[in-house]
């Protein structure tokens, strides 16, 4: 290891502002989105203090569409 990769600049972690405190933070948590007309959604994060406050939306990453029923099954009882 070299002196500089000791003493060089750390990348800044990736910060986003809290959705509840408007509060910046370095440890942030997806907890929903707002879809745009134009573009990809806006993912909303939270602080490590209001994630459990805040409500759990759907993220992009999140399928939420609903189950698809094995091929073969009507549903109905026989
Ligand atoms: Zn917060």
């Amino acid at each position: 290891m070299t002196r500089d990769a000791l003493v060089a600049k750390a990348r800044r972690p990736f910060d986003a502002v809290c959705v509840r405190c408007k509060a910046e933070t370095c440890a942030p948590t997806e907890v929903g989105s707002v879809e745009r007309a134009s573009g990809p959604p806006v993912v909303l994060y939270a602080c490590p203090r209001c994630v459990l406050g805040t409500g759990a939306g759907p993220t992009p990453g999140e399928d939420i569409s609903p189950p698809r029923a094995p091929a073969g099954a009507t549903g109905a009882p026989e």
